[in-house]
């Protein structure tokens, strides 16, 4: 059992000496004190299915033997800087990692967070076109970098600093874009904003096949192979930020974008790629890693033996379990049972995503799209007394985010949208 200091003397201390700016997500935070697979634990011992953990752990939840065996096998032999030695840990992962990706994306940097990954990718799009315009999507999120900050497109993660030669382009949102699910008119935009915001050369195009921060919004089919087209024509490259929709969450697919028919130039990934430990990694063809070879480019921890052996173990973990077809299949059940949540309340206005990544919208009128703000708090406290915890986003913060690990099970997903319709139908 638990014997460390509760929460209140826990949140006590976070207020006296931890940064103002950081937040929590219940009115009474929970102290969680062990994680196993898809739960996790409180300081009381209750269990709470973790239906969120997407923002930092995969596929193989939490505390999962085969992974916390190699971290600790690899603490027991060495854990350093890859920077000035060689390890094999460090390129067994990138070969492993590698033989995921499609095309010649084959070469392999790597990071410890999604924002070093994406303000590398972004630095590796300027230097390779010479250009320095950058477009991102409305809604996206691509970290809290100084370059990264300013591709990302919601106003409540942004500061007003520096955040320059990137523009927003329309975001191909199918349920409250003005083109509905017309990805091709929406791409269109991009081609307006080359000719008319930049000198008509870019450097690249970032995007998230499905916007996580941004509510779990799909982008419109259709959209990426038009927007990729007119993006190659500007001369610019076209990245993917798989940081939260890929490796194997949207089940269908490996990566998110690979639904759409697209292989980007450059793709970005961290959080679950570690399930935990910090890793993150830019990933493009060797022609356009050879920008970095002018100057002397290295990261101190960014593939360290620690994190890359655990990230070989988690691939192999996704690959012996085979959660990406987990992911599928119990995604798309619970997205079926959520679309008849959907039928059954007027307050659910969407329900989307794929695998799972799956976005629950919540409106107090369905014709005017009005963001049942409060609403998703009350629901969003309740169902963690009934032991389901669960995330919310989107730029009006009325969307639930539901990402848990992908092991899964249909009887989680029968919890989870049990808990949801119980507290619905309380209210
Ligand atoms: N891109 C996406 C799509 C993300 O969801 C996030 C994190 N929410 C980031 C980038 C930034 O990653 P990190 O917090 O590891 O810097």
């Amino acid at each position: 059992p638990y014997t460390g200091p509760s929460a209140d003397e826990i949140l006590a201390k976070r207020k006296q000496y931890l940064s103002p700016a950081v937040f929590h997500l219940y009115s009474k935070p929970l102290n969680i004190v062990a994680g196993k697979r898809q739960y996790l634990f409180d300081e009381n011992g209750r269990r709470y299915l973790d239906g969120f953990a997407g923002i930092a752990v995969v596929g193989c939840g939490h505390a999962h033997p085969d992974v916390v065996q190699a971290i600790v096998d690899q603490l027991n032999r060495v854990q350093h800087s890859t920077v000035m030695y060689l390890n094999h840990a460090i390129t067994d992962f990138a070969e492993a990692l590698a033989a995921k990706m499609p095309g010649n994306l084959k070469v392999i940097f790597f990071t410890n967070s999604g924002t070093e990954a994406n303000e590398l990718a972004m630095m590796m799009t300027r230097l390779y076109t010479g250009s320095n315009d950058i477009i991102s999507l409305r809604n996206g999120y691509h970290g809290n970098g100084s370059a990264t900050m300013g591709a990302t497109a919601m106003c409540t993660w942004k500061y007003n600093v520096a955040q320059s030669g990137i523009q927003h382009a329309l975001n191909p949102d199918p349920y409250r874009g003005e083109f509905g699910s017309d990805g091709k008119r929406y791409a269109k935009d991009v081609e307006e904003l080359i000719q008319y915001g930049t000198s008509g050369r870019i450097a690249g195009f970032f995007s998230e096949a499905i916007q996580g921060v941004g509510g779990i919004v799909e982008l419109a089919p259709g959209y990426l192979p038009v927007a990729y087209d007119i993006v190659r024509k500007a001369g610019g490259l076209c990245v993917a930020d798989e940081i939260q929709s890929g490796y194997a969450r949207t089940g269908s697919h490996f990566w998110a974008f690979e639904s759409h028919g697209v292989i980007p130039d450059i793709v970005t990934m961290a959080k679950g790629i570690g399930n935990g430990i910090p890793l993150g990694a830019v990933i493009t063809t060797p022609e356009i890693a050879q920008v970095l070879v002018s100057r002397a480019y290295y990261n101190t921890y960014g593939g360290n033996p620690l994190c890359t052996a655990a990230g070989l173990a988690v691939l192999k973990v996704i690959e012996k379990e085979k959660l990406q077809e987990n992911a599928f299949v119990v995604g798309s059940y619970m997205k079926e049972r959520l679309a008849a949540l959907k039928e059954k309340f007027e307050l659910i206005g969407d329900v989307r995503g794929r695998g799972l990544i799956l976005g629950v919208e919540l409106v107090t009128d369905r014709k005017l799209k009005t963001p049942a703000g409060k609403e998703i708090v009350h629901i969003m406290n309740q169902m963690k007394e009934l032991g389901v915890l669960i995330g919310k986003g989107g730029h009006h913060g009325n969307v639930f985010r539901i990402t848990p690990p992908l092991c899964f099970t249909k009887e989680d997903a029968d919890f989870l949208v049990d808990a949801m319709d119980y507290t619905i139908s309380k209210m």
